[in-house]
C-alpha cells in the first residue's frame, strides 16, 4: 500500500512498525458546536483509510480524542475558550456542551456510515497523564514557566518545522489577525502546554496541578492520548490540513521531546472543503451540518459519495448542484448494484482477483476516485451475479456506500395500488369529517381502515399511514 506522508512531501510504500499491525491516531471534534460537512469530510476520508487498511490485511487499531477542555479560538494559545464560548452562546455548563455535541459528532458519523475508532478517550479524562508529560519536559529543560503558565521552549529543537516549507493555506492559522503576542514566550513558536493564568475568569474547568490551579493546552492532549493507548511508537497520524501548523508540528514537539525518539512515521492530512468564500469553518457562524442536508432531502451517504469522487489530496468545492448531481449518480449506482440478483456460482477466485486489482488501485494513495470506477467495471463485467455481489460488498467495506444494503423504505412490502388508493380516499374523508368537526365519523373511518391493517399517524403535514 502506498501513502502520502506528509513529514517527507512524498508517496511513499506503507511499512508499519510492527508487520501485520497498525496504530493510528486521529485528531478528534472540538465538541462545542456541530460538525460541518468539511469537518466530516476529513473524518470521511480517514474511515476510508482505516477501511483500507483493514481490507489489505492489517490489523488496525486506531484512536480518537475528543477535544472538551484547552481549544482556544485561535490555534496560537489566544482568543477565546472555544468550550466555554459554546458553553454561553447555549446557556449551558461545559459538560452539558461537550456530551450533547460529542453524542450529535457520532450520530452524525453513524448517518455517514463512519466507524467508531476502537478507542475515544476526552481530553478531560487524561489530566493526570499530560501533568506527567509536562513534568517530564520540564525536567529535561525542554520547558519553562513564565507568567504563571507552562510553555514548551521550541529553541531547543535542531528542527521544528518539521512538515518544512509551509506555504499552504494551513500556515494562516498561525498567522490570523487576532493573535496578540505573549509576552511570556521566549520564542514566537512557543506554545502553552499548561495555563495556570487564564484571562478567563469564568474558566469552568480546572485542575491542581504542580504549577497551580489550571487547565491543559490544547496541543498536548494528542501527544499524550495516543501514547496511552498506541505507545511510543506509532504509524498514522491523522487530520486536517489545518492541523499541520501549529497543531501537528507541536505534537511531533513534545512527544519526541519527551520519548528522545521518532514518534510517528506518516502523517495523512485531508485537504479542505471550501464554499464559494472559502474553507468551510465553524467560527464563520453560518455552515452546513449532516441534519441541514437531510432537511433538505438527502440521503447523507449521497455527501459520502460526493467526497468520495476527489481525491483527498486536493481541495473540494461544495455546492448544491454538485451535491445534487452526486445523489442522483449514487442512486443510479445503487439501483444498478441493488438489482443485481444472486445467480449463477460464486467464484472466489475471481472475487480475489478482483480484491487485488482493488487493492492496488485505491491502495495507490487512497485513490478513492477509482475505487468507484472499478464497482462500474464490475457491475459491467461479464461475471454471474452471485460473483458480482460478492465483489460489490467487498469493495463496499471499503467505500462505505451501503450499495446493497435496502433502506427501510425498500424493505417494506410493495404495496396495493387499489389499496393505496381506497386508503387516500379514506383519509381525504376522514380529513373532511374533522374539519365538519364530526369526530364520530373519523374515528369510525380510522378504526375501519385499521381493522384492514393501516395504521394512521396525524402529523403536522396531515395524515401518514402505513401497513401494520
Ligand atoms: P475541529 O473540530 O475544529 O478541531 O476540526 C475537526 C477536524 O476537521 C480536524 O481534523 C480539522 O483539520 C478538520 N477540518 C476543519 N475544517 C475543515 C474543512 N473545511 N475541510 C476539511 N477538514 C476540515
Ligand atoms: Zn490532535
Amino acid at each position: 500500500m502506498k501513502l502520502y506522508n506528509s513529514l517527507t512531501r512524498k508517496v511513499e510504500e506503507f511499512v508499519p512498525n510492527e508487520e501485520g499491525k497498525v496504530g493510528m491516531y486521529t485528531c478528534g471534534p472540538t465538541v462545542y458546536h456541530y460538525a460541518h460537512i468539511g469537518n466530516l469530510r476529513s473524518y470521511i476520508m480517514e474511515d476510508v483509510l482505516e477501511k483500507l487498511l483493514r481490507f489489505s490485511g492489517y490489523d488496525v487499531k486506531r484512536v480518537m480524542n475528543i477535544t472538551d477542555v484547552g481549544h482556544l479560538s485561535s490555534d496560537a494559545d489566544t482568543g477565546e475558550d472555544k468550550m466555554l464560548k459554546g458553553a454561553k452562546r447555549e446557556h449551558k455548563t461545559v459538560m452539558e456542551i461537550a456530551k450533547f455535541y460529542t453524542d450529535a459528532f457520532f450520530a452524525d458519523c453513524a448517518k455517514l456510515n463512519i466507524k467508531t475508532p476502537d478507542v475515544v478517550e476526552p481530553a478531560t479524562n487524561c489530566i493526570d497523564e499530560f501533568i506527567h508529560m509536562i513534568e517530564v519536559l520540564l525536567e529535561k529543560g525542554y520547558a519553562y514557566k513564565a507568567g504563571e503558565n507552562i510553555y514548551f521552549d521550541t529553541s531547543k529543537l535542531d528542527n521544528y518545522f518539521v512538515f518544512g516549507d509551509q506555504n499552504e493555506e494551513e500556515l494562516m492559522v498561525g498567522v490570523r489577525d487576532d493573535v496578540s503576542e505573549d509576552e511570556n514566550k521566549r520564542n514566537k513558536n512557543d506554545f502553552v502546554l499548561w495555563f495556570t493564568k487564564s484571562k478567563f475568569e469564568d474558566q469552568a474547568l480546572k485542575w491542581d496541578s504542580p504549577w497551580g490551579v489550571g487547565y491543559p493546552g490544547w496541543h498536548i492532549e494528542c501527544s499524550c492520548i495516543s501514547m496511552k493507548h498506541l505507545g511510543e511508537y506509532m504509524d498514522i497520524h491523522c487530520g486536517g490540513v489545518d492541523n499541520i501548523f501549529p497543531h501537528h508540528t507541536n505534537e511531533i514537539a513534545q512527544s519526541e521531546a519527551f520519548t528522545g525518539h521518532k514518534w510517528c512515521n506518516y502523517w495523512f492530512h485531508v485537504h479542505h472543503l471550501n464554499d464559494e468564500t472559502g474553507k468551510m469553518s465553524k467560527s464563520k457562524g453560518e455552515f452546513l451540518t449532516v441534519s441541514l442536508l437531510e432537511e433538505k432531502g438527502y440521503d447523507p451517504l449521497a455527501y459520502r459519495f460526493f467526497t468520495l469522487q476527489s481525491h483527498y489530496r486536493k481541495p473540494l468545492v461544495f455546492s448544491f448542484d454538485a451535491l445534487d448531481q452526486a445523489a442522483a449518480t449514487y442512486k443510479k449506482l445503487r439501483n444498478r448494484a441493488l438489482a443485481i440478483k444472486a445467480e449463477g456460482s460464486l467464484d472466489d477466485a475471481l472475487v480475489k482477483t478482483w480484491h487485488d486489482k482493488f487493492a492496488d488501485a485505491v491502495g495507490n494513495d487512497v485513490n478513492t476516485a477509482m475505487g468507484l470506477t472499478l464497482v462500474y467495471d464490475v457491475l459491467k463485467a461479464d461475471l454471474d451475479g452471485a460473483t458480482k455481489i460478492a465483489i460489490i460488498n467487498d469493495y463496499d467495506s471499503v467505500l462505505g456506500l451501503k450499495l446493497l444494503e435496502k433502506t427501510e423504505n425498500e424493505n417494506a412490502p410493495a404495496v396495493d395500488p387499489e389499496l393505496a388508493a381506497y386508503v387516500e380516499e379514506m383519509i381525504a374523508k376522514r380529513a373532511e369529517a374533522k374539519k365538519a368537526k364530526d369526530f364520530a365519523l373519523a374515528d369510525s373511518i380510522r378504526d375501519e381502515l385499521k381493522e384492514k391493517g393501516v395504521v394512521i399517524k396525524d402529523t403536522r403535514e396531515g395524515a401518514r399511514w402505513n401497513l401494520a
